[in-house]
């Protein structure tokens, strides 16, 4: 059967891209690791203003980072060794567990809010070179701030980002929430100042709107989730995180041992600029899968048919309704489509009813609690081990001895903000 119709169906499936270039000269790119160094380099200025706006994050002394954790628990639930043959290494990258907005959206939005601040107030002659960062948390700064609009659309995790950053720099900020956006996330958004509009319709139409709107006005800067360098570099910085982390693990990413990454997808930016990071520093010795929702497969859509944010899965009669509120997004961003052509290995999709399964399995084996969306990529390894798309990509790429002794690791995208009750609901649903 033609594999569109597998997607059409609903139905999980795994695919791999041929347009995947694993020896491409990365320099040619038009993102360089010095742009990631340097987005990395902004977010450490502000450092002293982080550790005091948001205390969470003093112990880390204002970096906005999350834990790497080992789940053989996890892993010996889901993939008995015995019947995989070997003995994989599982790691879960927290994500849930940043500091601030609770989801990954922590790193590209709340670095897009702060360099856009940082650049207005430079312009204004507010900021002068060797400041001190701390400065953005002076009255006189909120006032500038507080006569400046910044808007976003959301299904809301990058609303929690943005609204919340923004509002405790003193910006007025509007949310567009699509109408997957859950209650709690627009209750909480409310009780920070931040006014939040709601759609009926979804993520796409909150984003058009919201840009449409932000336009009129001047004095407003829109975070274009389809479209932004800055979110899309802040959520690169990853890379440089993870790669500190696994040396701390002893951990060094080679041809023997390769690092595979599961990245849940929604529009693309966070799975896109961290998949980026990681390609700048290791190469064809890492591989990158995206992870997306059966109902809501966008950017296996756009890269599979070459039409990148050109179509869209209503176009093909699916109804981008899922559990999985973070990566319920029916068209994909052009932008991060076109730059993965050549880096991406592949995608697959994975049940809203197998997302419940695994939050209700890490809950149990590691008491880690996530969002449905951040499950999606724990389901990552068994492509490449039990499928048959797996087998082959295995096999073309040399990996038959590598994979065992490689580095597996699901990202977890969100989850730390949820409330009790509603957590609760999840796991019985599992
Ligand atoms: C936003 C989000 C993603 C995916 O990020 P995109 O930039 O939309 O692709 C994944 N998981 C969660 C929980 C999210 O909020």
């Amino acid at each position: 059967m033609d594999q569109i119709d597998i997607v059409k169906r609903v139905e999980e499936f795994f695919w791999i891209n041929s347009a995947y270039k694993p020896t491409l000269d990365l320099k040619s790119l038009t993102y360089t690791l010095d742009h990631v160094l340097e987005a990395d380099a902004r977010l450490n200025r502000f450092r002293t203003y982080l550790k005091n706006a948001f205390p969470e994050t003093a112990p880390m002394d204002g970096l906005i980072e999350s834990p790497l954790a080992v789940i053989n628990h996890m892993r010996d639930s889901i993939y008995p060794s015995a019947a995989a043959g070997f003995d994989m290494r599982l790691f879960l990258k927290c994500d849930s567990h940043l500091p601030i907005a609770g989801s990954v959206k922590a790193r590209g939005g709340i670095y897009t809010v702060l360099k856009h601040a940082e650049s207005i107030a430079i312009e204004e002659g507010l900021l002068k070179d060797g400041d001190s960062y701390e400065l953005f948390d002076s009255a006189e700064f909120r006032q500038f701030f507080s006569e400046k609009k910044i808007a976003v659309g959301s299904t809301g995790n990058l609303g929690l980002s943005i609204g919340i950053m923004s509002a405790r720099l003193g910006f007025k900020v509007t949310v567009h929430m699509s109408a997957d956006a859950k209650q709690w996330k627009k209750d909480l958004l409310r009780s920070k100042g931040v006014e939040v509009i709601e759609y009926e319709s979804d993520y796409s139409k909150a984003v058009e709107e919201g840009r449409k709107l932000s336009a009129q006005d001047e004095n407003s800067f829109f975070v274009d989730d389809e479209n932004s360098v800055d979110l899309f570099l802040g959520y690169s910085v990853a890379a440089l995180r993870l790669k500190k982390q696994l040396d701390e693990f002893g951990i060094e990413i080679s041809k023997e041992s390769p690092l595979f990454l599961y990245l849940p997808c929604g529009v693309g930016g966070a799975p896109g600029g961290i998949a980026y990071g990681a390609k700048l520093l290791w190469g064809e010795n890492v591989h990158c899968f995206f992870a997306e929702p059966t109902h809501s497969p966008c950017m296996l859509v756009g890269m599979m048919t070459g039409l990148h944010d050109k179509i869209s899965v209503q176009d093909l009669g699916i109804d981008n309704i899922t559990a999985a509120d973070g990566l319920a997004v029916g068209r994909p961003s052009g932008f991060i489509g076109h730059i993965m052509e050549p880096l991406l290995s592949g995608i697959y999709t994975i049940d809203d009813s197998r997302l419940f399964d695994l939050l209700k399995k890490l809950a149990d084996t590691e008491n880690l609690w996530l969002e449905p969306s951040a499950l999606a990529g724990i389901f990552g390894p068994s492509q490449l081990l039990f499928t048959s798309e797996g087998a082959e990509y295995i096999r073309v790429h040399d990996l038959e001895n590598s994979i065992k002794k490689g580095t597996h690791l699901a990202w977890a995208t969100g989850g730390s903000l949820v409330p009790k009750e509603i957590m609760e609901e999840y796991y019985l649903k599992g």
